[in-house]
């Protein structure tokens, strides 16, 4: 039923008000989005998207590719596949996965359109209404996205810079099922997290897959960045010691390119069949020629050599910002990664990231303000950096930016504290002060 007015599905200006689904009501732009108009302005120092950096990547490996291609398989690469993705992709894939200790069958690989397909494949098989899906907290905003989408509920799991905290788990699912919930998922990104940039540590994984077990939850493990590390590769996936009870998602878009979207899950059997269903349903079959031009790659091209240039700039990109965050920004405290894109930093307490996002973009910075990786509100002193796509310089003149942005917001609580909230609002026209000093 809707009312006169808004609702979460929008306003009655639109002319489909009445006639939305009830699940459109998790539809909303992600605050990530929103904020691509104005990062993409060249003068701006974008640290907000995680774009990979594709430059990276001679455009012959890419040309090569496409023309054998073309010129072996056209017919194949251009015409419907199948809906679980080319055998030979799933030959790769395994090979791939078994440098994180994963030993599957080609039989349970679903190829999809980026990981994200998957998650949202996951999603439609698995949720009801009001289910419940553990994450970590804060957690990938794309993820928090697709299982509001089918009306399921998040619920975070504490996490430190060892990962999500098991003791904090169990608590957390003895708490819900004490209130007769249902929970369905646990949805980690154990390898260089994003947004937080930490790795689970070995001995959590173990223990956070017993308490799965016990509990009876899926645990869907989603590891796009594993292969990104600095120099220490993160432990080995989960999946490589359970199988019954994980779906672990993979993806060439950080490894290879995002553009030709082709990620896959891996699955125990039973699940397998119905996500290929799913897949079906949802696309017929992933994309052929994509898929093609990524196996010609693979045949031909130096992938692993390819990965390790990733990571030489990825690497140096992290220690711009680690070094720009030690100069400018001390008054702050920040994540190390080890590997993947992101740096999640929190500010003193009394500062509010999203309120001020508007002053930060005048000083020519962008950033993602932390509570769009919170489904509960949280995240608010948070900010999560993104180390991947800017020059080394870029992050470094970026950082001192954000620098004058939070130094400018400190000087202005403090004036606050001093005159009182009226006549610091109307001196310095602030929209939206601090709550906690309003
Ligand atoms: N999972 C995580 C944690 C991500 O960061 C992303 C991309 N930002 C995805 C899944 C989706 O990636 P893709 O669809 O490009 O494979």
């Amino acid at each position: 039923m809707t009312t006169q007015g808004s609702s979460p599905r929008g306003t009655n200006l639109d002319p489909w008000y009445d006639s939305y689904a009830d699940r459109t009501a998790g539809l909303s732009a992600s605050e990530v989005r929103a904020l691509f108009a104005v990062a993409s302005r060249p003068e701006v120092v974008s640290l907000a998207g995680g774009m990979p950096f594709v430059s990276a990547l001679p455009p012959e490996l890419v040309s090569g590719a496409l023309e054998r291609v073309m010129r072996d398989r056209g017919p194949v690469a251009l015409q419907y596949g199948s809906g679980q993705g080319t055998p030979e992709i799933r030959e790769h894939i395994l090979r791939v996965m078994s440098s994180e200790g994963i030993r599957g069958t080609v039989d349970n690989v679903v190829v999809t359109t980026g990981s994200q397909q998957a998650l949202d494949l996951v999603s439609r098989l698995f949720l009801n209404p009001g289910d419940i899906v553990l994450a970590e907290a804060p957690s990938y905003v794309g993820a928090i996205g697709v299982f509001r989408s089918y009306q399921a509920e998040v619920a975070h799991v504490a996490m430190d810079e060892d990962g999500m905290i098991p003791a904090a788990l169990s608590e957390t699912i003895a708490r819900l099922q004490a209130q007769g919930r249902s929970i369905k998922l646990l949805y980690l990104i154990p390898n260089f997290h994003n947004p937080a940039g930490v790795t689970l540590s070995w001995e959590r994984r173990l223990e956070i897959i017993e308490i799965a077990k016990a509990n009876h939850i899926l645990i869907l493990e989603d590891n796009p960045y594993g292969l990104l590390h600095f120099g220490q590769p993160a432990p080995h996936a989960m999946r490589s010691v359970e199988e019954d009870g994980i779906v672990y998602l993979g993806s060439f878009s950080k490894t290879f390119a995002p553009g030709f979207r082709v990620g896959w899950a891996l699955a125990p059997h039973a699940i397998r069949e119905k996500l290929v269903l799913a897949n079906e349903s949802a696309i017929l079959s992933p994309s052929s020629f994509a898929q093609s031009v990524i196996t010609e790659y693979l045949n031909e091209a130096d992938w692993k050599g390819q990965i390790d240039t990733f990571r030489g700039y990825y690497k140096d990109r992290r220690d711009a910002m680690l070094t720009a965050l030690d100069d400018f920004l001390p008054e702050t405290i920040w994540t190390v990664p080890n590997g993947g894109f992101f740096i999640w930093l929190t500010l003193p307490e009394n500062l509010d990231s999203k309120s001020m996002l508007p002053r930060a973009v005048k000083e020519l910075v962008a950033y993602t303000p932390g509570t769009a990786f919170y489904a509960d509100g949280g995240g608010r002193n948070n900010i999560r950096l993104s180390f991947c796509y800017p020059s080394p310089e870029f992050i470094r003149e970026g950082i001192r930016r954000l620098s004058t942005v939070v130094n400018g917001e400190l000087d202005l609580l403090k004036t606050f504290s001093q005159t009182g909230p009226l006549a610091q609002h109307a001196e310095h026209g602030v929209m939206n002060p601090p709550a906690n000093l309003s």
